[in-house]
């Protein structure tokens, strides 16, 4: 039986300012001393703080990475930011496909996956996003919507590729509105997206993937939703904020 170890990402978005990165960074790494032996802690500072992050984490087992980036290392490419650059502060990991960039900022399938691409050429690992929206959900499309998305992004990828991938399943209407999904259509989600990757690879690569769940995940939610065998920890926003509460929801995420 494969052993997963458990992931837990605090996306931090597009908030706070440079003195509360450092700090946040800080108290997060304190909160989460004992907890990082058995649980892969990523924060996903916006780009400007990466390097200041990258600073204040040295020698505490919490990485870090990118919240998005260019689906090209290099070149004429104004604004955007290489999957190389954030590699080259000692950033080792990158989301792609967040449904704020997906839904907010028209980002299609392809352009997901050429990122994930992207992050992978420069040895990143990636965090591929992926999730219903609320309508997609009424309508019945949810399963759907959420292989044609996992398809997508590991579409031509060879196994050793495809085992550098983390799936993050954030049904769209979850994400910071408090709702989340119920314990039981997470691990459902969840485990339809390891039964698509098994045909797509075979078994063993399937149980090898994590995949975490994400939407208004909370300590107080937290254990329940990630108690399913099939869900591997959590991709965190809101509640990533605060030191305290985003290390109680990575203890949550360790193994009993
Ligand atoms: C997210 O941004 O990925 C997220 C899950 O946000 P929140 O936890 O605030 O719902």
């Amino acid at each position: 039986m494969t052993t997963r170890r458990p992931f837990v990402g605090g996306n931090w978005k597009m908030h706070g300012d440079l003195a509360r990165a450092v700090e946040l960074t800080e108290d997060v790494s304190a909160a989460v001393a004992s907890i990082a032996e058995a649980v892969d802690i990523e924060i996903y500072p916006p780009f400007p703080y990466l390097q200041a992050v990258g600073h204040a984490l040295r020698g505490v087992g919490v990485a870090f990475g990118g919240q998005d980036c260019c689906p090209h290392l290099e070149g004429a490419y104004t604004g955007q930011t290489s999957p190389s650059m954030i590699a080259d502060l000692g950033g080792n990991s990158v989301l792609v496909g967040h449904s704020e960039r997906r839904h907010g900022l028209g980002e299609t399938d392809d352009i997901v996956a050429s990122k994930l691409r992207a992050g992978l050429a420069a040895d990143l690992q990636v965090v591929l996003c992926v999730g219903e929206t609320q309508a997609e959900r009424d309508a019945g499309q949810a399963a759907e919507v959420v292989s044609r998305q996992v398809r997508a992004g590991f579409e031509g990828l060879d196994a050793a590729q495809a085992r550098r991938i983390v799936i993050a399943y954030e049904p769209v209407w979850a994400i910071g509105t408090g709702v989340t999904a119920t314990p039981a259509d997470a691990q459902n989600a969840h485990a339809s997206i390891r039964e698509l990757l098994g045909s797509m690879y075979d078994a063993e690569l399937a149980a090898a993937i994590r995949i975490i769940y994400g939407g208004s995940v909370k300590p107080g939610n937290a254990a329940e939703l990630f108690a399913g065998p099939d869900v591997d920890g959590g991709l965190i926003g809101g509640a990533s904020l605060k030191a305290d509460d985003f290390a109680a929801i990575c203890r949550a995420a360790m193994p009993s």
